[in-house]
């Protein structure tokens, strides 16, 4: 059996200091790859050093949406940071209204300069969306998000709003919340998906799936994600394995 953990964050200091027993309990639970997702452009040169230092670990650059006040990437600046083979990915980007509240004109610039500048690299969006659906799918549709493609990871919306991802060529991602009791919506819209789209994830060293829960997270833990999903589509845990494993390298072209 065989996983890879399309989203987490190794370069974070939880992690990053026993990176080696993270890579060898992702070894023991067959998850083969990892994409480590920068965060800001001050940690980004870590999240790289990680990509080159292991083969089987890949990276994206991106500011993500809650970092405040951090140094502004230009779509000059992203597409010339994107320019590594082993970086595979713009973002993370998006919106996020939940954490952050006033006037958040500057996350929808920020979030405007990663689609040009993926569509520019040619390397597909990693979006983060929270408390802002409408307004996600709005500036996508506005940018043209889906002559670029990518995935919305952590999925946590309804069915329209995968439904209009999906329609604009984008991959659905699941973390361990899709394995949380009261997790409804998450679970019916994991149902739904085409396979052919769903993407699995860590989002670690946070959201920890049952019954890791409240625990420190790693991409070991994927394969819980994995096996939720299974039962829910009333599949083997070795096809989503084996599924989401080909998507993940279909879209980010490895
Ligand atoms: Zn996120
Ligand atoms: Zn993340």
């Amino acid at each position: 059996m065989s996983f890879i953990d399309s989203h987490c964050h190794i370069n974070f200091k939880e992690l990053s200091e026993n990176i080696g027993d993270v890579l060898e309990k992702m070894q023991q639970n067959g998850v083969l790859a990892a994409l480590c997702v920068s965060v800001n452009l001050a940690d980004f040169p870590q999240v790289l050093a990680l990509a080159c230092q292991y083969p089987n670990i890949y990276a994206s650059v991106g500011v993500h949406p809650d970092y405040e006040d951090v140094d502004e990437p230009t779509v000059a600046r992203l597409v010339e940071l994107a320019d590594h083979p082993k970086i595979i990915a713009i973002g993370e980007t998006g919106l996020d209204y939940y954490r952050l509240t006033g006037d958040l004109e500057w996350q929808r610039e920020r979030f405007r300069n990663h689609i040009r500048a993926a569509k520019q690299c040619g390397k597909p969006l990693i979006i983060h969306t929270r408390s802002a659906s409408e307004d996600t799918l709005r500036i996508m549709q506005e940018e043209g998000a889906r002559d670029i493609g990518g995935v919305m990871h952590c999925f946590t919306e309804n069915w329209e709003v995968a439904k209009s991802s999906l329609d604009m060529g984008f991959y659905i991602s699941f973390s361990g919340i899709v394995t949380f009791k009261n997790a409804l919506q998450i679970k019916d819209v994991a149902k739904r998906v085409p396979m052919d789209r769903v993407l699995i994830e860590t989002d670690s060293p946070y959201l920890a799936p049952v019954p890791y829960r409240g625990k420190l997270n790693q991409p070991a833990y994927v394969k819980h994600v994995a096996e939720e999903i299974a039962l829910l589509r009333g599949i083997r845990v070795d096809e989503v394995g084996h599924e989401t494993s080909a998507n993940f390298a279909r879209l980010f072209r490895i």
